[in-house]
């Protein structure tokens, strides 16, 4: 396995390591402090008590007898005893005095020496006490080898070492292991955004577990498909767009080259050829409009400048602007506004081209009959309704006719010119308003399109 330096792993790896160490340390640290100051206190304070109860005993009788079952006493125990009258004569001794033991023997006693005489049990054969008998009929000395407390500490620290370099292995797997967890769904991530940059979107991305790195790798794996989504609707848009653009710069360059040809006979023909010339340049103008209004859409540019304002006015205006081209058809517009107390809170230019599609749409699809418009009040909300008794919508065009750019029937719209985003507009500002729009419609019985708007909050009145 091949271990970057770089990777979190190793990272990860090496912190844990580091603090496993660290407290490891410190344990070591306090464990040595324990022993050197609780554990070599206590073996002090314990030969100094002993070598006292032997005082003690042979305070009571100093003769022979007794010294030797007070030597005899520290036989078979790690520690040495010995006993000198008060010249510093060995009287007895567990074991044969050696040079330490000799060269600690006080030269001067003062009659109550009791106390611990050598305690460096770094450097020094023996820790040594030391304890009076009586008034000075002589000592008894203790004596503790100190290679037992050395070879603690050495073992001590053997321990501390051994472990260390365990943990440094089991870093070294840990970081193995982690390698294998974390860092592989990392890098499914990482091929799978590269791959993603290079246009390729849909990727699917396996991280098991409910972690936040599995978390990532949906996410990562939604944007992905919403990227698609986005780079298909792009695709379909710009198709749509071309072709809605070819359509009728087609008619224009044809007839325009009939016209510069000079074959046309007539000036009623001539007349013709400029008028659907002129139909159809007003077609892209109007798809160009209609096209940027989108787009402010999408993009979010769209800015509403709302206020309270009074519906019926616009509705009004809209209308009075309409009534001619449904005239023109032998249409009625009917009107019944009653929501003249009320006002809601829109962007009013927005919401007068929303009436307008809706008005102008009802008057392109119905070919006899009349038009209502309509505004009541019901519950919180204030409602428009447009109904006409047209040609109708088939039910399953029904939920398509707010996408960009459809038209139920190609033909018939051609002839009515229509972009097939005038719906589309519509809904997104009635969304934008934080309203709602439904609609009706049955086939060669007519439409109705039914806006939903919030009221006036009774306090701002
Ligand atoms: P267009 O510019 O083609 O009118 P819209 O987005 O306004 O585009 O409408 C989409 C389609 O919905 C229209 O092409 C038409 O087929 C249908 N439609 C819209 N309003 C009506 C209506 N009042 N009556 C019948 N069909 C309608």
């Amino acid at each position: 396995m091949k271990i970057k330096v770089n990777s979190i792993s190793f990272k990860l790896g090496l912190l844990f390591s580091g603090v496993f160490i660290v407290l490891l340390l410190l344990l070591g640290l306090v464990l040595y402090g324990v022993f050197t100051n609780l554990f070599v206190d206590y073996i002090k304070q314990d030969l100094l008590a002993r070598g006292t109860n032997h005082a003690k005993i042979l305070e009571e009788k100093f003769d022979q007898l007794t010294i030797e079952h007070v030597v005899a006493m520290e036989k078979g125990v790690v520690t040495e005893v010995a006993v000198t009258d008060n010249q510093s004569k060995f009287l007895a001794s567990s074991i044969k005095p050696n040079l330490d033991m000799k060269r600690h023997l006080l030269s001067n006693h003062s009659k109550n020496s009791t106390r611990i005489i050598e305690e460096d049990w770094r450097h020094h054969q023996y820790i040594i006490t030391v304890s009076a008998i009586g008034n000075g009929k002589g000592f008894v000395y203790m004596y503790y080898p100190t290679y037992i407390l050395r070879d603690i500490v050495f073992v001590m620290n053997l321990l501390i070492v051994v472990t260390s370099v365990g943990i440094v292995l089991l870093a070294l797997g840990l970081i193995g292991f982690l390698s294998r967890k974390l860092t592989k769904p990392l890098l499914t991530m990482k091929e799978a955004t590269n791959l993603m940059a290079l246009g390729k979107y849909q990727q699917a991305i396996t991280v098991n577990g409910d972690d936040e790195i599995s978390e990532l790798g949906k996410s990562i794996q939604l944007l992905g498909e919403k990227l698609q989504y986005f780079e298909d609707s792009r695709n379909e848009f710009l198709a749509a767009v071309s072709h809605e653009l070819r359509t009728p710069l087609t008619y224009i360059k044809g007839y325009s080259d009939i016209l510069t040809k000079g074959i046309i006979k007539t000036r009623e023909e001539e007349t013709k050829y400029l008028e659907i010339i002129n139909k159809e340049a007003n077609r892209i103008s109007f798809l160009i409009n209609d096209l940027f209004e989108m787009s402010k859409l999408q993009i979010g540019t769209f800015e509403l400048n709302k206020e309270w304002v009074y519906i019926d006015p616009i509705i009004e205006k809209v209308i009075a602007s309409l009534k001619p081209a449904a005239t023109n058809k032998g249409l009625q517009i009917i009107e019944s506004l009653q929501t003249e107390n009320q006002k809601v809170f829109i962007d009013f230019q927005r919401m007068e081209q929303v009436f307008y599609n809706l008005i102008e749409n009802a008057i392109k699809y119905t070919n006899n009959g009349e038009i209502v418009v309509r505004t009541y009040l019901k519950k919180e909300f204030t409602i428009i309704e447009i109904e006409d008794s047209g040609i109708g919508i088939p039910s399953d065009d029904l939920p398509k006719i707010w996408e960009r750019f459809y038209r139920v029937d190609q033909s018939r719209t051609r002839k009515t010119g229509g972009t097939g985003l005038g719906l589309f507009v519509v809904k997104n500002i009635i969304e934008s308003h934080d309203g709602q729009i439904r609609v009706w419609s049955k086939e060669n019985e007519g439409s109705t399109f039914t806006i939903f708007l919030r009221n006036k909050p009774e306090k701002s009145v």
